[in-house]
């Protein structure tokens, strides 16, 4: 029998490059399919000479034709700064990403995987958030090209399977941080990083007491392949880690385990910046036998190792 042949749409960026690892690991066929906007080859330099695997510079705003059998829709920028950049193209990405996504695997007859985000429940005012929440997003602030543009990917993935019976999958993922971040992603975790092991003033936007709940890469990537490999899941389902921490816990976390002399300083919050975000995960723990292990000590650690790596060279 042929192997499975599969898509992964940002597959050169932190998310998926760990996603084609694990999916190349596991024998399968894979394409990489990256823009390079903030994805770099190097995160997949190491798989540029398997058969398995092959990398692809294309945009996704472009319809493409490609024979697959699964399509994992990662492509966007998923940090603020690096999605208000060129906040029109942001929202390009996720729509008409999306519409070309779903055009392909309606096509080919591919099963589909839409990257979501807990920004779809804004800043919410139900906690946990569990599936059913319908969110408290502003359509027309600085975040909304990010958060309203994966809405309409979620809906348009949903009409796509009403109106043409496309099968999809939908993962609203929560803060996931680990190796492969870029040193300039602008995410907290990557930033308190990058800021104590350079000595230098750790950047607590607000006054840190805003809360959010990080997943560590490995188990995050777990999620997303039970959730694509299991059947009779097309709503969405949240991806994350439960356990929460104010922002200020985890400066003081990355200060100790890095043993830096940065001191801490407080900077604006920017506009529309969530208050608090923890993920209910009943639904993927029920349905998918999915829970997280690493803890964030344990996660942090690791990242740290890594971006010790990056610095010194
Ligand atoms: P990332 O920025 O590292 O990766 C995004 C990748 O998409 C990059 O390689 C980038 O070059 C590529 N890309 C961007 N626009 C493109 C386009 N128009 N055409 C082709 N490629 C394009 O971010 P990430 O953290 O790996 O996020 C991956 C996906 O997961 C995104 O869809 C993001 O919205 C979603 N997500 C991530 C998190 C998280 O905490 N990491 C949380 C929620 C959702
Ligand atoms: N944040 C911070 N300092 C930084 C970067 C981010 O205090 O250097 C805060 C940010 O204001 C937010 C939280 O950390 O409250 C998480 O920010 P991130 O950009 O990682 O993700 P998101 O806001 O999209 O969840």
């Amino acid at each position: 029998m042929p192997s499975l042949r599969v898509l992964v749409t940002g597959g050169a960026g932190f998310l998926g490059s760990h996603l084609c690892d694990r999916l190349v690991a596991s024998g399968v066929d894979v394409i990489c399919l990256d823009n390079f906007f903030t994805g770099s080859k190097d995160n997949v330099a190491h798989l540029l000479g398997n058969p398995r695997f092959e990398l692809l510079r294309h945009d996704i705003v472009h319809p493409i034709l490609l024979e697959v059998d699964q399509i994992y829709n990662l492509a966007c920028p998923a940090s603020p700064i690096h999605y208000q950049y060129n906040p029109v193209k942001t929202i390009k990405t996720s729509v008409m990403g999306a519409i070309n996504m779903l055009g392909l695997a309606k096509r080919v007859r591919a099963r589909i995987l839409q990257a979501s985000t807990s920004e779809v429940y804004g800043d919410p005012k139900v906690h946990p958030q569990t599936e059913a929440y319908w969110g408290h997003v502003n359509p027309i602030g600085i975040r909304s090209c990010y958060d309203e543009g994966k809405r309409v990917a979620e809906t348009l993935m949903m009409d796509y399977h009403r109106q043409n019976n496309v099968d999809i999958r939908i993962v609203r993922i929560f803060n996931t941080y680990g190796p492969r971040m870029a040193v300039n992603d602008g995410r907290v975790v990557s930033n308190f990083i990058v800021q104590a092991l350079r000595n230098q003033p750790i950047t607590i936007y607000g006054d840190g007491s805003q809360t959010r709940s990080f997943c560590f890469v490995s188990d995050l990537i777990d999620g997303l392949w039970r959730l694509m490999n299991t059947e009779g899941l097309t709503g969405p389902v949240n991806i994350g880690n439960p356990r929460e921490f104010t922002i200020r816990e985890l400066a003081g976390l990355v200060i100790s385990l890095t043993g830096s002399k940065s001191e801490i300083v407080q900077k604006p919050l920017p506009q529309d910046d969530p208050i608090q975000r923890q993920p209910d995960i009943s639904l993927a723990t029920g349905k998918l036998g999915w829970q997280p292990s690493v803890a964030l000590k344990d996660g942090l650690v690791s990242t740290i190792e890594y971006f010790q790596r990056r610095l010194a060279v």
